[in-house]
């Protein structure tokens, strides 16, 4: 098929890059390609089953843990085809407490022992001595846990290859487009449209107002170089507000984040959330008090109200979204399911999937060029 995605952020990048290996032809949309305005680019890139699994629904376990199985396969694919590396770890997480809130961190474990899908033999209590064995410099911590299968990606390195695998593999990449519109085979820009036998939505929260039972859930976070700071996995301190935490990059940079705030602005982070940002990271480790903060970026997590990801068909049309604090974590598994239901397949779980109107057919949209006649298909979940 030729297939038009609307979005380059994580979703729109990996399906772009599956679809064509898979032999279709693929046009990717974006007001910004390099991906400094998509979610996907300013999140830490935690792959963190366990920890989410202990707040969020226990249906994304499941399918986190498969993300990461997947995750191992394709970015070694992706660094074969363009000769890159891409930084992917997945040697655990540790998270800790300062001994105010050792309660919050009890919970922690309690959760995570009382939720039936996790395997408890993958969740370790431990004391200082494994901690420094773990983590020689986090020297503040008596007692913490241990979660063996966490893991993170550079997120950055893996937005760049993509783009570089897609363009290789023949894929156009449309920059600096704001799509105004994506109906049934058109993908709208002011009065500019294109044509294609199925469109795929991936604009994240900027797909906003085609969706119903959907919000933004506003993040943020802190990119820092701190060169007296040697962690080699991610850290998550529990907070009274939210749990922090601080995952590494190559070259002692580190992401830290993240606020949850149910808002939808995407203005520049506040000074309270800067202050309980880095206090929490110096709290951690004295060394960072002389890292230079490079960032601090806020975006959107795009989410229903199940805050569940969703596949929303109509004929012509593919909605892909909703995947709110787990892009990195879920992403697999959603643009598996879209790959699923092209051919005609059952989404895998969470995805939950919306069928509007007529079947879903792979020609349907070639009979839509002329745009003018078309009407325009607001797809909405059914409530
Ligand atoms: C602070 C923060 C931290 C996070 N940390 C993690 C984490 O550690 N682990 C994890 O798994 N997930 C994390 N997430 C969640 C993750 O970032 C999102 O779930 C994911 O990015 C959603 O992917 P997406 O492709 O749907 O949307 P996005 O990544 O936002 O991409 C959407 C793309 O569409 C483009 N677009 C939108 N509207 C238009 C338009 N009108 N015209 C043209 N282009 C348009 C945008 O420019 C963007 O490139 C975090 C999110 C935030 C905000």
């Amino acid at each position: 098929m030729n297939i038009g995605i609307a979005g380059a952020g994580i979703v729109g990048r990996l399906l772009a890059w599956r679809l064509l290996r898979l032999g279709h032809k693929v046009t990717l949309f974006d007001n910004d390609i390099h991906g400094d305005k998509s979610a996907g680019w300013i999140a830490a890139a935690m792959l963190a089953p366990f920890s989410e699994v202990a707040s969020c629904d226990p249906a994304i376990f499941r399918p986190g843990l498969a993300g990461i199985k997947q995750w191992r396969t394709w970015i070694a694919e992706l660094a074969v085809e363009v000769n890159e590396t891409i930084e992917f770890k997945v040697n655990g997480s540790v998270v800790v407490a300062h001994h105010s809130d050792h309660a919050d961190l009890q919970w922690f474990f309690q959760r995570l022992q009382a939720i039936s899908e996790v395997p408890k033999d993958h969740v370790h209590w431990i004391t200082k001595e494994k901690i420094r064995a773990l983590e020689p410099e986090l020297n503040r911590f008596e007692q913490g846990i241990y979660l063996p299968q966490e893991g993170y990606v550079d997120n950055r390195q893996l937005y760049r290859a993509l783009a570089k695998a897609i363009k290789n593999a023949g894929g156009e990449l449309v920059d600096k487009t704001e799509i105004s519109d994506v109906q049934c085979g058109l993908i709208w820009s002011n009065d500019k449209s294109w044509a294609f036998d199925l469109i795929i939505d991936c604009r994240g929260f900027g797909g906003k107002k085609s969706l119903r039972s959907f919000r933004g859930v506003r993040g943020e976070v802190l990119w820092v170089k701190a060169p007296e700071v040697n962690l080699t996995r991610p850290v998550r301190l529990m907070h009274p507000r939210y749990q922090i935490y601080i995952s590494p990059r190559s070259d002692n940079h580190y992401v830290v984040g993240a606020t949850e705030i149910e808002s939808e602005s995407i203005e520049s982070v506040t000074v309270r959330s800067q202050l309980e940002l880095l206090s929490a990271l110096y709290s951690v480790h004295s060394g960072f008090a002389e890292a230079k903060v490079l960032e601090a970026r806020a975006h959107c997590r795009p989410t229903f109200s199940d805050n569940l990801p969703k596949i929303v068909k109509a004929p012509g049309l593919l909605r892909v979204n909703g995947l709110y604090r787990h892009g990195y974590l879920l992403s697999p598994t959603l643009v598996n399911s879209t790959l699923a239901v092209i051919d005609n397949k059952p989404p895998l779980n969470p995805v939950g999937l919306h069928e509007l109107g007529a079947a879903f057919k792979q020609s349907s949209a070639k009979t839509a060029t002329k745009a003018t006649t078309l009407t325009s298909t607001k797809t909405e979940i059914p409530s």
